[in-house]
């Protein structure tokens, strides 16, 4: 054989390459180029043996990864020299076990696609309106994975056997769901069923009577991909109010689910950035501007100038967003401060009494995923809440971990991150960390993560805050190096990481409050950072938080604070004051003394302290709501800034009260909430601009990473980026990282993995 100039290889293909169609796409493109061999899966990714004439056999190999199908993401192909053995054709192998130091990657579940949706509106088709069609290109993964390698049987589809007609499909290397593991049709596959409140079985179809309830004005319950929603007409306010009730006085906005992009055109203002993340295949929740006459009621997102809206993700969604033809909030299943429901018992118990019927089906979830939050900056995805549709797929880095990484990320809208080789895996949204049933999902998602990625971790990486669970969490763990990372420099490294970027750089970190070295609490923060080290170059002025937990809750204790440091306790003659006459002396008192008022230098609290001023919002249900309903003030139309002193220094300190006293001055002028928003937010930008000037200047460094949850604010993000362009700096933003503590857990694993290399 070797004579005639043919050729055999041996070819591993690693990265996102199981459940996407990787098999059935390297079949096809065997017949392109004519080459002969086998294909089949391993824990480490996908093998082949291929053999044929050398031209063909290096197009062919080419194509691994230039042809790759849509969700596949191919990392690394090595092509070895074997000797030829003559075989005819090219087939599908069985899938080999066993340990690999690298296990191939678990998709993220995927929106379906146009071929399914076409087969769910055919009436001649055999899965015409089946709730859980899916193909290779298409439908649930990592939410119902259960084990390594990612086959049928490591699913929760195990519970289903492929009738005759599917098991054609599946093996057919012609069909478009050869080898989708989860195929299934109204014959074999899962099957929904509609229950009442008490969880007896309603006759009908499930759809129709689910579709009934909501134009009654009933909460629905719907079990989905990543867990159970809970379902009113956008436009039915009693509707939406009745559920803001149930779900212990929620005060979030909720997210609509539109049939179709041109229904979502009529809720929001969609530009071409929107559109395209809108129907991309992780379909995330979009928050765009919401339309005047956008038919939805006011308590569906009170407050707000952005609306989050989605387009159906799985055929269930579709078929009630075509039967009912409007709009739907779609709110995860949980009572606020809970993890969402995913188990069908579980659910039913914990939405007793929230809901008035329940549409589900049975097919097991075996990972809770919230949907996705993203917004747009600048025509690009800027990921608030990164969970359904994005995790698992790894982050990847240009520098090795050397050994396994846990880091264990932050306490408010927890997520972790597990790293090995040069991947780092962030994991779906988990919550805040304060009741036993998050904390209990952290802990059970930790042991999968390192299951699905053959991570067994060395190194613990945590927050320097003693009281996260997320740090007791890991002190629990014996046998492992554990390193305790800053929370701001874990911050700039995540945004770091996201960039390759080894830094250093002028770190930026604006976030609600994390525990800096010097034991006070930080949360604006100028740093000279690597991913070794920082210093902490510059700081917001900081200011105490009477109350402490309570000046979180109350943005008007801020106010407070900071209005007597001006005015040297003498009660100010604004509303604000007027409205906490009775405790603000009391509370100015509190922050004079420093007697249960810890220091902070947070961004967040000054915008807190800001919103209270100008009458935004005294008291907050939700973390982070003040600063959001501050931003959707800004108006557009003023350009005004207030001045605020940069005070040289080491570190150097931007003057918050500065921003503060103007913003007060203009409040007692009369001056409308939109202008003195839009101020404030211009007057910080312009000070952190001015402050990163002067450490470029100090220290040589042209790039600044952003980060923190404060720069989800894109009107401060586009202020803070284009002073700092018009300086000429480089400047780092987050995209598909959150920059907020959802993103924080990536940047401790790369800041442990430094420590570990050095
Ligand atoms: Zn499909
Ligand atoms: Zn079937």
């Amino acid at each position: 054989m070797a004579g005639t100039g043919v050729r055999r290889v041996r070819v591993r293909v690693e990265g996102l390459v199981q459940g996407v169609g990787f098999r059935p796409f390297v079949c096809g493109l065997a017949g392109t180029y004519g080459v002969s061999g086998f294909v089949g899966n391993d824990p480490g990714g996908v093998f082949i043996e291929a053999e044929g004439e050398p031209g063909r056999l290096e197009a062919f190999t080419a194509g691994l990864t230039g042809q790759a199908p849509p969700l596949a993401l191919v990392e690394r192909v090595s092509v070895e020299a074997a000797e030829p053995v003559g075989e005819p054709g090219f087939r599908i192998v069985p899938s080999r076990r066993g340990e690999r130091p690298n296990p191939a990657l678990v998709p993220p579940d995927a929106g379906t696609c146009a071929a399914c949706l076409r087969e769910l509106r055919d009436p001649g088709d055999r899965r015409h309106r089946y709730a859980f069609a899916n193909c290779t290109d298409c439908g649930p993964r990592f939410t119902i994975v259960t084990g390594v390698p990612y086959d049928r049987c490591a699913t929760t589809m195990a519970d289903f056997a492929m009738c005759a007609a599917c098991a054609r499909e599946y093996g057919d290397p012609g069909d478009r769901r050869f080898h989708a593991q989860p195929v299934c049709c109204p014959a074999c596959g899962p099957e929904l069923r509609a229950l009442d409140a008490a969880g007896r079985p309603v006759p009908g179809d499930p759809v129709e009577v689910a579709a009934g309830w909501l134009e009654e004005g009933r909460v629905v319950a719907v079990k989905g991909l990543g867990g159970y929603h809970l379902a009113v007409l956008a436009a039915d306010g009693i509707a939406v109010a009745t559920l803001r009730a149930r779900k212990r006085r929620e005060s979030r906005p909720f997210a609509v689910l539109a049939q179709d992009v041109a229904a979502a055109g009529r809720l929001v203002h969609l530009g071409w950035a929107a559109e395209r993340l809108l129907t991309g295949t992780p379909r995330p929740i979009v928050l765009a501007p919401r339309r005047r006459d956008a038919p939805v009621a006011d308590a569906v997102a009170p407050g707000a100038r952005d609306l989050g809206v989605m387009l159906p993700y799985t055929p269930l969604h579709h078929l009630l967003a075509d039967r009912l033809a409007a709009p739907y909030v779609l709110t995860s299943g949980n009572l606020t401060d809970e993890p969402i429901a995913h188990h069908d018992e579980d659910a039913l118990r914990r939405l007793a009494g929230v809901a008035d019927g329940f549409l589900v089906h049975d097919r097991r979830i075996e990972a809770p995923a919230d949907d996705s939050l993203v917004r747009v900056f600048r025509g690009r995805e800027l990921v608030v809440r990164r969970s359904r549709g994005y995790a698992p797929a790894p982050v990847s880095v240009p520098w090795r971990f050397s050994r396994p990484v846990l880091a264990c990320g932050a306490q408010l809208k927890n997520t972790f991150c597990v790293a090995r080789g040069d991947q780092a895996f962030l994991s779906q949204h988990i919550g805040d960390l304060e009741s036993y049933e998050t904390l209990r999902l952290f802990t059970e998602s930790v042991e999968r993560f390192c299951r699905l990625f053959g991570v067994r971790p060395d190194v613990v990486a945590h927050d320097l805050h003693p009281e996260y669970l997320s740090t007791a969490y890991a002190r629990d763990r014996t046998g492992v190096d554990l390193v305790a990372v800053q929370h701001h420099h874990a911050h700039v490294a995540s945004c770091l990481a996201e960039h390759g970027h080894g830094g250093p750089v002028i770190g930026v970190a604006f976030d609600g409050l994390g525990l800096g070295d010097d034991g006070t609490l930080w949360g604006g923060e100028l740093l000279v950072a690597d991913l070794l080290s920082y210093r902490r170059a510059g700081h917001l002025e900081a200011v105490p938080m009477p109350g402490g937990a309570a000046a979180v809750r109350q943005p008007w204790r801020m106010a407070a604070a900071w209005l007597d440091r001006l005015h040297g306790g003498a009660l100010p003659d604004l509303a604000v004051a007027a409205r906490h006459r009775e405790q603000w002396p009391v509370v100015a008192g509190m922050a004079r003394s420093g007697l249960n008022a810890p220091l902070t230098s947070s961004a967040g609290r000054l915008f807190d302290a800001v919103a209270a001023i100008a009458g935004v919002r005294d008291v907050i249900g939700y973390e982070g709501q003040a600063a959001a309903e501050l931003e959707a003030r800004v108006d557009p139309g003023e350009r005004g800034a207030y001045p605020a002193r940069v005070i040289a220094g080491e570190p150097l300190v931007i003057a918050a009260s500065d921003l503060v006293g103007a913003a007060a001055e203009d409040v007692a002028a009369g001056v409308d909430a939109g202008r003195i928003a839009a101020r404030f937010h211009h007057g910080l930008a312009a000070a952190v601009v001015r402050a990163v000037t002067i450490l470029g200047e100090e220290t040589g460094l042209r790039t600044v990473a952003l980060s923190g949850g404060v720069f989800q604010n894109t009107v401060l993000l586009e202020a803070v980026v284009s002073g700092l362009e018009r300086e000429r700096f480089r400047v780092l933003t987050h995209s598909r990282v959150p920059p907020g503590d959802g993103g924080l857990a990536l940047g401790q694993a790369v800041i442990a993995a430094a420590h570990d290399r050095r």
